[in-house]
């Protein structure tokens, strides 16, 4: 479920890369990406709102495999 303002959406090939998923863990400032207890990624839903747009979670990933999705006008 998303958000009320903000989706994010994440390729599933990342998702399942582990190396990646610590990557926007790490990246993220408002935690809306953890690692599941096997390494892939999991986006934190009950965070997505505090989303700042800053894109490191863009610049993080292969062109095109985030996305961050304004809700809102
Ligand atoms: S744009 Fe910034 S705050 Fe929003 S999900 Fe990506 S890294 Fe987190």
């Amino acid at each position: 479920m998303p958000g009320m303002f903000i989706d994010v959406r994440v390729d599933a090939k990342v998702a399942a890369d582990r190396t990646l998923a610590k990557k926007l863990t790490e990246v993220c400032p408002v935690n809306i990406f953890a690692q599941a207890p096997d390494g892939t990624l999991r986006v934190v839903e009950e965070n997505l709102d505090e989303c700042v747009l800053c894109e490191l979670c863009i610049q993080a990933a292969p062109p095109g495999t985030v996305r961050v999705i304004k809700l809102y006008q």
